[in-house]
């Protein structure tokens, strides 16, 4: 059976990006598919080796540039490698996906030469990893005032505080901190961002229990205890912290719009060939009712339209020309329709769409984190709002 999301990749890419595509794709049937349920059952993360995999592939240097060790890339690689995981398990996926766009992008888009090479090239192998640390335990949306603290002291900084929902936390060789430094500089100017190491004195990290939702993908709180860092750990420029997190941000929530995709693409399968073989009412299947159909084409309708508009966007946004808005309206439809949909899909399927067998209630759950994440879409729609509001 042709999955509905190759049918239409092969439409939207050229022959050598549907070839990586393919590559990616393969994998993840291979190694991710048949072990996906019985990580799920042992509530265990994505195993070292599976990671060390993605890392052999190059998949953490997708969009690294070559002089750094990475495959030189688009970021529309990054987003084919997570429609291609993600169609499988959302976990996986986000493990090299933040990495890559939370982790070594703002170096990328900010770091200085000596940071650049210092870490690029080990973070395009997969053997190291940033962590996004913006989320604080009393800072979700409200995210532009931190409540952890950066103080000078001579040439260092003394850094106090606490990050939370920091993905990747586990296997993190490094957290990017975007703290309060000048408390009285005018609003927009107080925050900056630094490169704190995992192992430096007074930085702790803990696992957060009771995630219903990736549940194979990492997810810590950081907390940081009179840490010190030197100058030169400053990402950016002083007093443009938000900046960095801003700017990453905005292909971040391109490739949360693409994991949204692979579960609707996952779910679109799974439930058109559900309702062919699912016979009831006189040995016939129910993907003969007309309401059975309504929901199984707006799912068809919902990935075209989707996976074409990410697809622009994506060539926007490596030109450079992407707006906050335009991301944030990809990942707030893409992730919305398929959630929504995701719930009529099982719907459809009945009782067994309750089977964690049958896969779509771990896509069901890990659709909520793309409604939330990067920005939740209640906040987004706020930004969305602003330039309608200019009349
Ligand atoms: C699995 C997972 C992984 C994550 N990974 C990371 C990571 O790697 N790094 C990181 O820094 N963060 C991460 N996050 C945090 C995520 O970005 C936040 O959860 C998100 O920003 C929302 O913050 P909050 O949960 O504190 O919700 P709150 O900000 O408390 O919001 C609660 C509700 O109020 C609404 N609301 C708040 N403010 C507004 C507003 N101005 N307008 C309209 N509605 C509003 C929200 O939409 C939401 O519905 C992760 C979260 C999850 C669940």
């Amino acid at each position: 059976m042709a999955r509905r999301l190759d049918t239409y990749l092969k439409q939207l890419l050229g022959d050598d990006q549907f070839d990586f595509y393919k590559v990616v794709r393969d994998f993840a049937d291979e190694e991710i598919a048949p072990q996906v349920l019985a990580w799920e059952r042992e509530h265990r993360l994505i195993p070292d080796e599976c990671i060390a995999k993605m890392g052999e592939m190059g998949l953490f240097g997708l969009p690294i540039a070559d002089e750094y060790g990475g495959q030189g890339g688009k970021h529309l690689d990054l987003l084919l490698m997570g429609l291609a995981i993600s169609y499988h398990s959302q976990s996986a996926a986000i493990t090299p996906g933040a990495a890559i766009s939370l982790g070594a992008k703002p170096l990328q888009l900010f770091g200085t030469e000596d940071q650049k090479s210092a870490h690029l090239p080990d973070l395009a192998a997969g053997k190291r990893m940033f962590v996004f640390g913006l989320t604080e335990p009393g800072r979700g949306s409200d995210a532009a005032n931190p409540e952890v603290t950066a103080t000078r002291a001579g040439d260092s900084w003394i850094i106090n505080g606490e990050k939370c929902w920091s993905t990747n936390a586990r296997w993190a060789s490094h957290v990017i901190v975007h703290a309060l430094a000048h408390p009285d500089a005018p609003a927009g100017r107080t925050t900056t961002c630094f490169i704190v190491p995992m192992d430096a004195e007074g930085v702790h990290y803990q696992e957060m229990s009771g995630k219903k939702v990736w549940e194979q993908s990492s997810t810590g709180s950081i907390i940081f205890e009179n840490v010190s860092v030197p100058g030169s750990a400053i990402l950016g420029t002083e007093g443009e912290g938000f900046k960095v997190m801003v700017n990453t941000l905005n292909g971040g929530r391109l490739f949360i719009a693409a994991l949204a995709l692979g579960s609707l693409a996952f779910a679109l399968d799974k439930c058109r060939i559900y309702a062919e073989e699912r016979i009831q009412f006189g040995n016939q299947p129910i993907g003969r009712f007309q309401r059975v159909q309504d929901v199984i084409v707006d799912m068809d309708i919902a990935l075209e339209r989707n996976l074409t508009w990410l697809i622009h966007c994506c060539d926007l946004y490596d030109k450079g020309h992407l707006s906050r808005e335009q991301a944030a309206k990809v990942k707030v439809d893409s992730s919305r329709c398929a959630s929504d949909l995701l719930v009529l899909a099982m719907e459809v399927c009945g009782g067994v769409a309750c089977l964690d067998e049958f896969g779509l209630i771990r896509h069901h759950n890990d659709l909520f984190v793309t409604r939330v994440g990067e920005g939740s879409n209640f906040t987004l729609k706020g930004l969305i709002a602003r330039p309608l509001r200019e009349v």
